[in-house]
């Protein structure tokens, strides 16, 4: 509506779900599984909440890409882990040919 929205983080490596352990939020103090880039336990929605609201913090860049602050921010993007997606290249199907196949006689020996 006005810029007011909510930016979400971009969290999809690993390092952010602790499958063993719930800790509280450093920021509602709720048992979480997830984790910050630094190990801190923090829901993703309050981090990206927390990120709206200390818009003046530092940020994290990398690259001319502003990733979010240095509390919370993106993964970045690595080029080691995108996948390279070969596309074939579209051979047109060849036209049914009407083959005009010779008539061989046979040989009668
Ligand atoms: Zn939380």
């Amino acid at each position: 509506m006005n810029g007011d929205a909510v930016r979400l983080l971009v969290w999809r490596d690993a390092l952010h779900f602790d499958r063993f352990e719930d800790l509280p939020c450093a920021l509602c103090g709720k048992p979480t599984p997830m984790r910050s880039h630094t190990d801190e336990p923090v829901h993703k929605v309050c981090a990206e909440q927390w990120n709206h609201t200390h818009s003046g913090a530092l940020r994290h860049v990398a690259g001319t890409r502003d990733l979010g602050t240095r509390r919370f921010h993106d993964d970045v993007p690595t080029a080691s882990k995108q996948t390279a997606v070969r596309h074939l290249s579209q051979r047109p199907t060849p036209e049914s040919l009407n083959l005009q196949l010779p008539i061989t006689e046979r040989k009668s020996a």
